[in-house]
């Protein structure tokens, strides 16, 4: 599925970077029970969460909906989702044999990355991370 640059972002473009993900980078993961993927609120600060529903065996990914601006780069929503795809991996939020204690252990989602092939969406995050923490620093300091 072609989304280049000026694609909206809604709910299915969403679904599609998590199919690319996980067909890309975790083609060993089994994916046991559905999952869902959605926008949620507009938070500043809590990118993506991942819960599981035991009642209904569903797992939802959530994705601030700040992601949905065109200059935020698509790496950055790709590792947001692929560190929520960890998570699943290591069986936080999802049916799969936990594998840690904490879902952040000891950098065991950079580990995780790292050993997909996937560092490159990590720093690409650092570096956004950088530089919008400091954006932020200003706008609550002008309010
Ligand atoms: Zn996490």
């Amino acid at each position: 599925m072609s989304n280049s640059k000026g694609g909206v972002r809604d709910n299915a473009w969403l679904l599609s970077r998590l199919d690319y993900l996980w067909g890309t980078y975790f083609p060993d993961v089994a994916q046991i029970n559905p999952v869902f993927i959605s926008f949620g609120r507009f938070a500043r600060l809590r990118f993506g969460s991942i819960k599981f529903n035991s009642k209904e065996g569903k797992t939802h990914i959530t994705i601030t909906s700040m992601f949905k601006d065109q200059r935020i780069p698509q790496e950055v929503v790709d590792h947001t989702i692929g560190h929520e795809l960890c998570h699943y991996t290591h069986g936080f939020s999802s049916p799969r044999r936990r594998l840690h204690k904490y879902p952040h252990s000891g950098g065991v989602i950079k580990k995780e990355m790292d050993e997909r092939g996937m560092l490159h969406l990590y720093m690409a995050y650092k570096k956004w991370l950088k530089i919008y923490r400091e954006d932020l620093k200003i706008y609550y300091l002008s309010r």
